[in-house]
């Protein structure tokens, strides 16, 4: 049983004033695994005044001592490898590629950081003008529980890159993995105050954050409801936001795709980190002609996959976070039934063999209509809705009518085509045909999928504010 008993604020791991607890669980087992002893609004308050004491020299640090920081934090998370991974594994329970993918990314954000700080043009001369890029001020940012440790490391990347300190609030139910990514990334050797790190409830430690004064900028992912309660909270002090929010993203299959290639893609958009992926594409689009056909060949894909813990390397789905997230995840499926879609694939209940944890089947729903609640709300499962289309007008019209707008995907073979739907799609990113992902490419939403974006120039840009002098 793991104890988590404290928090970290100026360079030192310290016991909070706050003394509630909250319990933590191995999702593929359901057994309760630790407790982590909370923060309150008054370690919110200590750790700003840290980050505040911090800001001053940070500001003034060269582009060069800054990538200096990076490359040091990238080196501590990768020397942590096996133990973030552990953590990850036994409080998380993604499958092995997501493992895979999650301890390298989180040390690649700084490396990626490093190179936008010395690629970006903190001062140039416009007109008569000197024009000096300054960090905004200090920094708070809020995370959700479906990449803990990436979520961590990327805003505290861009923290750094722009020259500020911050003060982080991770999602209470990850308490495990914060504790082994906040080791990491003490061993980097940070100025005192530059990271602070509180774990806590959002409506406490996060709303002490989003209502101080002192805090200027708040970089926020989670959810669409709480992204408005921050914004509007945020207002009063004129906080700068950056609001990665959720989605509800298209994938729409041209009528020239070729399915031995289109198919594993569509699968992997839409059941990416088991589901529980804000960019997880979980439309999809298909012309009419083609339905059946597409229909028979997901039909085969989706009963081949295999939801089962983390130890399993052949698993392709781990389990939902919690019992209340598996709850919601039923109680979408159940809905597609009374809403009047066919199941072509999953359903109810746990997956065959799987007699404990907070597994699900693997869903794939035909007959869906885009007026569906389970083809207009985030459901965070895996779980995916097929909708027919006429043309390519009708498929791009689809595609927008949703409040999200956070990624989408196209996928076809005629490269032109493709990009001349993608221009037409009202998201942050557009994907074709599962490119590759792009670290220094801006992400982030249109409409309620958020506000400005992160990562590269564009996501340090947001935390910088432009300072004119004339003459
Ligand atoms: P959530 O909004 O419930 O919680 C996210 C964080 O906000 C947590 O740390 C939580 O404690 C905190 N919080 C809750 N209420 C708060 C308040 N009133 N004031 C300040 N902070 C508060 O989201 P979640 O359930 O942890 O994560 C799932 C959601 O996150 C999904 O909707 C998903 O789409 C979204 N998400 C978005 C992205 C993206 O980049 N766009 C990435 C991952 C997840």
């Amino acid at each position: 049983m793991k104890a988590i008993e404290q928090i970290y604020i100026d360079g030192a791991f310290v016991t909070p004033h706050g003394a509630e607890r909250f319990d933590l669980f191995n999702p593929a087992t359901e057994e309760k695994i630790g407790e982590v002893r909370l923060g309150d609004a008054e370690d919110a308050r200590a750790a700003i005044a840290a980050a505040k004491r911090a800001f001053p020299a940070m500001r003034r640090t060269s582009p060069a001592e800054r990538i200096e920081m990076l490359h040091a934090l990238r080196d501590a998370v990768a020397a942590k490898a096996d133990a973030l991974t552990e953590a990850m594994a036994t409080e998380y329970g993604a499958p092995q590629s997501f493992l895979a993918f999650s301890v390298p990314y989180a040390a690649g954000v700084f490396e990626m950081a490093a190179r936008t700080v010395a690629d970006y043009a903190f001062t140039r001369r416009i007109g008569n003008t000197d024009v000096i890029m300054e960090p905004v001020g200090v920094a708070a940012a809020i995370t959700p529980w479906n990449s803990d440790i990436g979520f961590i490391c990327s805003k505290l990347a861009t923290a750094i890159a722009a020259g500020t300190s911050i003060v982080i609030k991770p999602s209470e139910m990850s308490a495990i993995q914060t504790q082994a990514v906040t080791e990491a990334l003490h061993a980097a050797g940070l100025p005192r105050g530059v990271l602070n790190i509180v774990n806590g409830y959002g409506h406490v430690v996060g709303t002490a954050l989003t209502q101080s004064p002192d805090i200027a900028k708040i970089s926020f992912t989670g959810s669409t409801a709480t992204g408005r309660t921050i914004l509007r909270a945020a207002a009063e002090t004129f906080k700068r936001v950056t609001l990665e929010l959720g989605g509800k993203g298209p994938q729409i299959l041209l009528d020239d795709a070729d399915l031995d290639q289109a198919i594993p893609h569509i699968l992997t958009s839409a059941f990416r980190n088991s589901g529980q992926a804000c960019i997880a594409g979980t439309r999809l689009l298909v012309p009419a002609h083609r339905y059946e056909e597409v229909s028979s060949r997901l039909a085969a894909a989706v009963s081949a996959l295999k939801a089962s813990p983390s130890s399993d390397p052949t698993s392709d789905i781990g389990p939902m976070v919690s019992a209340k997230q598996w709850e919601r995840v039923q109680s979408y499926i159940r809905l597609g039934q009374e809403e009047g879609a066919t199941l072509l694939a999953g359903g109810e209940g746990r997956p065959e063999g799987q007699d404990r944890g907070w597994f699900v089947r693997p869903t794939v729903f035909t007959g869906v209509t885009n007026d569906m609640r389970i083809s207009r709300e985030e459901i965070f499962g895996p779980v995916l809705s097929v909708i027919a289309y006429h043309d390519e007008a009708e498929a791009i019209a689809i595609a927008n009518d949703t409040d999200y707008g956070l990624q989408s995907y196209v996928l076809g073979t005629d490269g032109d085509r493709m990009r001349r739907v993608a221009r037409e799609l009202e998201a942050g990113r557009v994907v074709l045909n599962e490119a590759p992902m792009d670290p220094r490419a801006p992400f982030g939403g249109f409409k309620h999928s958020g506000i400005g974006r992160e990562f590269g120039a564009f996501g340090l840009e947001a935390f910088l504010e432009p300072k004119a002098i004339l003459g």
